[in-house]
């Protein structure tokens, strides 16, 4: 009795079986097998290199622009690494006529909390056709601890790839709250350094390009978990840390850097307003990140911090900007909203006032709106103007305490 050669089943078992030279193979297999090759041209062509187009960095730093506002100098240096890293995985692989290897430049990025730094890493992954994830470095503990291996952070990579480890390798990674892990004071042995320089260790691996074994579910390692080698090569690491009181440590080394000759000048010239775009990697250095560590991150940069005019336009510029979102979600029910001009600026003033940055903008709208939203849908209003007076009434009454919270 003929069988197909793949599942074993006879021909009285399925709909139709197809002879071969040496075999058969019945209906449902064939039709598995074009799944599975379905699914995996799906995977390649979605991550292969030669269908991406490389945008220019001025093309990468308009397309920023239409989401963040401000942080030129930030976006200058993302748009010129993520443009650099796509020349080098298209140099990969390439017979090499010359010696030169183009080396990653991974990148970090200071900035107070609220300014953009998250936003810009994923903006930066709308635009890119490479995996991209995003982890939190606070929650990496050294092996033996309460807390996740640092592998796992290219278990989220993997994720966001299919378990496609050949895409994964390409991807990009950005590592919130970096500092976090920063060796506290001089002394590690005061406490013991869970969260410091063995993370910043096993960090050190991954950053420098090396062979890992990723837990595929995330976590802990367990011994019967079967692990996902995965070359960390390619993979472009952006950083990003609020580093408080680092300021501190730039003005310190500013100080000591220009005394004798010309010193008054140049200490006039300080904007000691916003230290931090003096950053240099001494000042992380001092701030408790190891060495190894600094050099794997040659690429510095900073975020401004967001006065008056930028939360101004935060509220309503950026494509998908808060006001813009409220407006729409009031169109779907056919109500037309505006806000009165002053109403925009006293939410900012509020933001500023309460110390709540960016994040706050959003808590304070909802405040205003949160009636509105509530009775309007089955009342019969066509159009809403928002007034100073009703936004000051509303915002009077939250709690800002809990809105500091969140
Ligand atoms: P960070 O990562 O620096 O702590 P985020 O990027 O998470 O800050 O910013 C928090 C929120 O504030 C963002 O989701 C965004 O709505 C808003 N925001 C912050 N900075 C900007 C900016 N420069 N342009 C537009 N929106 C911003």
């Amino acid at each position: 009795m003929d069988r197909c050669s793949f599942c074993g089943r006879d021909k009285k078992s399925v709909n139709l079986l197809i002879a071969g030279i040496s075999g058969h193979i019945c209906d449902s297999c064939v039709e598995q097998a074009y799944e599975i090759i379905q699914e995996e041209s799906k995977v390649r062509n979605s991550f292969d290199m030669k269908k991406i187009k490389l945008l220019k960095p001025t093309e990468i730093k308009d397309f920023l622009d239409q989401y963040v506002i401000g942080q030129d100098e930030a976006k200058k240096y993302l748009s010129v690494a993520v443009y650099n890293h796509y020349k080098r995985l298209m140099d990969v692989g390439i017979a090499r006529e010359d010696d030169v290897e183009i080396e990653k430049s991974n990148i970090i990025l200071v900035g107070e909390t609220g300014t953009g730094k998250t936003l810009l890493a994923r903006t930066i992954a709308r635009l890119l056709h490479v995996p991209f994830s995003i982890v939190d470095a606070t929650v990496f503990t050294e092996a033996g601890y309460v807390g996740e291996d640092i592998e796992s952070i290219l278990t989220r990579l993997l994720q966001a790839a299919d378990y496609n480890v050949e895409a994964a390798e390409k991807g990009i990674v950005f590592i919130d709250e970096i500092d976090k892990i920063a060796r506290k004071g001089d002394n590690p042995s005061i406490t013991r350094d869970v969260s410091g320089e063995g993370v910043q260790q096993g960090l050190l691996k991954l950053l420098e390009g090396s062979v890992v074994n990723v837990p595929p579910q995330g976590g802990r390692k367990h011994p019967e978990q079967k692990m996902i080698p995965v070359d960390t090569r390619n993979i472009l690491f952006i950083c990003g840390g609020a580093f408080e009181g680092i300021e501190r440590k730039i003005a310190h080394r500013l100080n000591t850097q220009i005394v004798g000759f010309n010193a008054s000048k140049t200490r006039d010239m300080v904007d000691r307003e916003n230290l931090l775009q003096y950053i240099a990697p001494q000042d992380l250095r001092a701030y408790g990140l190891i060495p190894e560590i600094i050099g794997r991150l040659p690429i510095i940069t900073y975020l401004d911090p967001l006065d008056k005019k930028a939360l101004r336009r935060i509220l309503t510029e950026p494509k998908n900007a808060i006001i813009k979102q409220y407006i729409k979600l009031f169109k779907m029910d056919n109500i037309k909203l505006s806000f009165e001009e002053n109403v925009l600026d006293y939410i900012v003033d509020k933001a500023i006032e309460f110390k709540l940055g960016a994040r706050g903008l959003r808590s304070i709208v909802e405040a205003i709106m949160i009636d509105f939203m509530f009775e309007f849908p089955d009342q019969n209003v066509s159009e809403v103007s928002v007034s100073l007076e009703y936004a000051k009434e509303k915002v009077e009454k939250i709690n800002f305490k809990r809105l500091r919270a969140a």
